[in-house]
């Protein structure tokens, strides 16, 4: 046994003060502030830039931002994200120009959240939000389609699909003409997904 050993600090202390000093550390972390989160029962904010589960936006009136280009899903370093667009008519409308992103979806078994595709879109479509909790117990749950990514509605804005706002271009969409929807904007069929005209909800 020697005489002395060596503390936390480096200093050296007598060998009958060895049981004492050992609770040292303990006592002055007594007094420390406490690091321990409750998670998941208290959630902390993030902080406002944090990278989060992914967004697909809307315009005002509901119409989508998302123009099926596939930018994003060319910039993602992981080939998470994988974008099959189409051609809006006037009859089913998604989005205020000529294409839609008919299937959007985005796997978040690769995705390391790193945002080259929300800098690649063109359109803003594509953000982020600060919701980091993406754990699942299988892998189709963690791969996010069009539906779970689209944004919510708001009070002026009607769901996809439907008619451009009267006497407004592509281009007024994105210089913040339309604000909302236009008067009795109601939704059309999704004759693309099975739906009919005469389904209940839907317009002719
Ligand atoms: S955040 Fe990065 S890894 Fe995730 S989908 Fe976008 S580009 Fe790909
Ligand atoms: S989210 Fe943006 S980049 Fe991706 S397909 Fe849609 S418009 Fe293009």
């Amino acid at each position: 046994m020697t005489e002395t050993e060596s503390t936390e600090r480096g200093a050296t202390v007598p060998d009958f003060q060895n049981p004492v000093a050992g609770f040292g550390v303990t006592f002055k972390a007594m007094f420390k502030k406490r690091l321990t989160e409750q998670y998941p029962e208290e959630k902390k904010p993030t902080a406002p830039r944090f990278h989060g589960r992914h967004q697909l936006n809307r315009h005002p009136d509901g119409l989508e931002k998302c123009i099926g280009c596939e930018l994003c899903a060319w910039a993602c370093p992981a080939d998470a994200i994988y974008v099959e667009g189409a051609d809006n008519t006037d009859e089913e409308r998604y989005s205020p120009g000529e294409r839609y992103g008919r299937v959007y979806q985005i796997n978040y078994l690769r995705c390391i959240l790193c945002g080259l595709c929300v800098e690649a879109c063109p359109t803003r479509a594509l953000t982020m939000t600060n919701e980091y909790e993406l754990a699942d117990r299988s892998r189709e749950s963690l791969i996010y389609t069009k539906e779970e990514l689209l944004a919510g509605l708001t009070e002026t804005m009607v769901d996809t699909p439907h008619a451009i706002f009267p006497g407004m271009t592509e281009k007024d969409y994105y210089n913040g003409l339309v604000t909302g929807a236009a008067p009795g904007t109601v939704r059309q069929a999704a004759v693309s997904q099975g739906e009919r005209p005469e389904d209940e909800g839907v317009s002719a």
